[in-house]
């Protein structure tokens, strides 16, 4: 057996490839991990890792835009309220009872609505460790994308919860874009991989340039990708939060292993060796690590291939969760912004009224209205990507 010498980070890095394009495209291609992609010990034993994962496979187009349900809305009863036939959600929390909203003093002072609270469950995406600059900077329109992954991010606390060591600031995580062509038939959302000039402190998230234009995110699948989980009913906003949440299923692992690399020296042996004794299952650990017959432990050439079965069998709950919250989120967040709209309706009308509700007059009303318009533009100043778009 070769005599193995551990490398301190400095080492290890000096003699670690940077991830150059052309390799990226091969592995993109379809997992098809030959040509020497994965050079994880070298002549001398060493260990070298070098990965990129390949994700969310699926046929582009023939989606189904089924999105959120919908029932609910505007089903309140329809007073007639003089000016204006104004109505209340039955689900509508504001407080008041649904319909029955006191106006014999004039319209209320402040606004009663309330931002959704779930939609501040998510990652804590102004840590310095969080690096989304990539998104924006590669000269492609990307403000759209740019608001919905951040809108996904920061609001989802399932894709929090797999992004913990990056959310705590123990690791970095880039996030960008890159054009992936299609391979086989199939297209790539987006990929993950190590950051190999980050001296391993870094995974990258890098989206599908190809997926997402102006107006956001494009593509929607239907069918079953590489982790085996179901694209047929998400609609197409719905199909980021799952390549999001795919992706971050990635990054979760990716920080698990670096934190036993960077617990073991960086040697792979060692690290395989702690992760059994951390009891991380055997499943698990093999879709890491290879050995061959003498015993030298790599990195396992098949990993691409392992980690998706391994996703298959144990984390397709997690995407269907986020996506769950999401969509629970999403709703909430269009139920407020309808009130909001109705509201701010019923007081533009009662402001133009010579005869307005309750004790009060033109200005009182304009001044609501203007509280209301006010309220309603900051959500869609934070969530406009969201809003309108079927939940
Ligand atoms: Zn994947």
């Amino acid at each position: 057996m070769t005599q193995r010498k551990k490398l301190n980070l400095k080492e290890l890095e000096l003699q670690l490839p940077a991830i150059e394009t052309n390799e990226t495209k091969i592995i993109l291609g379809g997992n098809d991990y030959e040509d020497g992609i994965f050079h994880l010990i070298n002549e001398e034993g060493d260990t070298i890792v070098h990965i990129i994962d390949n994700c969310v496979d699926g046929n582009p187009g023939g989606g189904n835009n089924v999105g959120g349900s919908q029932e609910g809305n505007n089903a309140g009863a329809d007073d007639d309220q003089g000016d204006f036939d104004h109505y209340y959600d039955y689900d509508y929390d504001d407080g008041y009872a649904d319909g029955n909203v006191d106006y014999s003093q004039g319209p209320p002072t402040t606004s009663p609505f309330h931002t959704p609270t779930g939609l501040s469950n998510g990652m804590n995406l102004a840590q310095p460790n969080i690096n989304m600059d990539p998104l924006i900077d590669d000269g492609v329109q990307d403000a759209t994308i740019m608001a919905q992954v951040q809108g996904i991010l920061s609001s989802n606390s399932v894709i929090k919860g797999l992004l913990g060591f990056y959310n705590n600031g123990y690791f970095n995580l880039t996030i960008g874009s890159e054009t992936i062509p299609n391979a086989n038939g199939q297209s790539t959302g987006a990929i993950t991989g190590f950051d190999s000039t980050s001296n391993w402190t870094t995974v990258y998230i890098a989206l599908n340039e190809l997926g997402f234009n102006e107006n956001g995110w494009q593509w929607d699948w239907t069918g079953l990708d590489n982790m085996g989980f179901d694209h047929s009913s998400l609609n197409t906003i719905e199909e980021l939060v799952a390549i999001l949440a795919h992706e971050s299923i990635h990054a979760k692992h990716n920080a698990d292993f670096l934190n036993a690399l960077h617990e073991n020296g960086m040697n792979m042996s060692d690290t395989r060796n702690w992760m059994i004794s951390q009891g991380y299952s055997t499943e698990y650990i093999n879709a890491w690590f290879s050995v061959d017959a003498n015993g030298n432990v790599g990195f396992n050439p098949n990993h691409g291939d392992a980690v998706h079965t391994y996703m298959q069998n144990h984390d397709q709950d997690i995407i269907q969760h986020a996506i769950d919250e999401f969509r629970t989120d999403m709703h909430q967040l269009q139920q407020t912004v309808d009130n909001l709209r109705q509201e701010a309706d019923f007081a533009y009308k009662e402001s133009l009224s010579s005869n307005p509700m309750g004790e009060s007059d033109q200005s009182d009303w304009a001044e609501y209205y203007q509280t209301l318009q006010h309220q309603l533009n900051e959500l869609l100043y934070d969530w406009g990507a969201f809003i309108d778009k079927g939940f």
